[in-house]
């Protein structure tokens, strides 16, 4: 049942927590939001002193309002925080986005960095898809991401890339991994990703590991934080979304699910770190190597970039 109090000081509450049974004024759930925040930075030493960091920002609000915590952690921790925003060339969607995303970054100060497939590839996203079909949407679209942010990010000598994911998308990713039997991503999937790729792999860090998207949400509302809630027109293709609404429905029936994946998978995810380095070593899996087309990192011969483009 919604209660109308804050559960910490009585006032008039402002938000209802179902996953925690409680409900927060204003004041005590963003104390709350902040201090989780920080919590999951320094349980999994994703920061520290001098790091260099380039920040994921899309426009949306996750990278949004990860980018203004950060800010915030930086001016008591020195770090450098510099944004890459990638525009992927979808019509009617990102440009949208990448204005919302150049104003946050000049409001705080940040340099801003716009990678766009259209210069790295040869072709926006949207000609991509025209050409090899939409349904190949989100596969192309992540390996593509993901690399150009990795070599955008080592050029600026970052330490650290700063990825916006919140408990929701990581209770998915996990889910995905499971119904996908994928246990070698899954053991690589991590708050703060290793650096076992002598330098080719930036290491990742997601700060809103722990934080829901509604309390994601709800934060950019109260605290005044511009964000575009838009949904990419590709995401009706994306197995991500299936897995969301299964989450939700399950979330809805019993609160607290998805952040007990997060808390299940995280208790086991050293378990499997260690076999996954046993597997290396013993040979039984790939070794991280150069792919033989581009050069970047990969555990394949042909890295999955160069597959997914066919230029090998
Ligand atoms: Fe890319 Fe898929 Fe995300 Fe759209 S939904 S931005 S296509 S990964
Ligand atoms: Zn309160």
């Amino acid at each position: 049942m919604e209660s109308s109090t804050c559960t910490k000081c009585g006032k008039p509450a402002a938000i209802t927590l179902p996953y925690a049974n409680q409900s927060l004024c204003q004041s005590h759930f963003v104390k709350m939001f902040e201090a989780r925040v920080l919590r999951t930075v320094r349980e999994f030493r994703m920061l520290k002193k001098g790091d260099k960091v380039a920040v994921g920002v899309s426009g949306g609000k996750d990278s949004c309002v990860m980018l203004h915590l950060l800010h915030k952690i930086s001016k008591s921790l020195p770090i450098k925080l510099t944004a890459i925003t990638i525009d992927e060339g979808i019509a009617g969607y990102r440009n949208k986005s990448l204005e919302v995303a150049k104003k946050e970054c000049k409001t705080l100060g940040i340099p801003l960095e716009v990678v766009s497939f259209h210069k790295e590839f040869g072709k926006t996203l949207d000609k991509l898809l025209k050409e090899r079909g939409e349904k190949l949407s989100c596969s192309f679209c992540g390996v593509m991401r993901r690399y150009a942010l990795n070599k955008f990010a080592k050029k600026l000598g970052a330490t650290k890339l700063a990825i916006g994911h919140n408990s929701d998308d990581v209770a998915q990713t996990v889910m995905m991994n499971m119904m996908r039997n994928e246990p070698g991503r899954l053991a690589r999937f991590a708050p703060l990703s290793s650096d076992d790729s002598d330098g080719m792999f930036i290491p990742r860090i997601k700060p809103l590991f722990m934080t829901p998207e509604r309390d994601v949400a709800a934060y950019a509302v109260m605290k005044g934080i511009e964000i575009e809630f838009m949904e990419c027109p590709y995401a009706r293709h994306a197995f991500r979304q299936h897995v969301r609404t299964m989450l939700n429905d399950a979330e809805q029936k019993y609160p607290g699910t998805k952040l007990k994946i997060v808390k299940a998978f995280l208790s086991q995810s050293e378990l499997m770190q260690d076999g996954a380095k046993h597997r290396q070593k013993s040979g039984k899996s790939a070794q991280m190597g150069a792919c033989k087309s581009c050069g970047e990192a990969t555990s394949q011969e042909i890295c999955s970039l160069c597959t997914l483009l066919e230029r090998s």
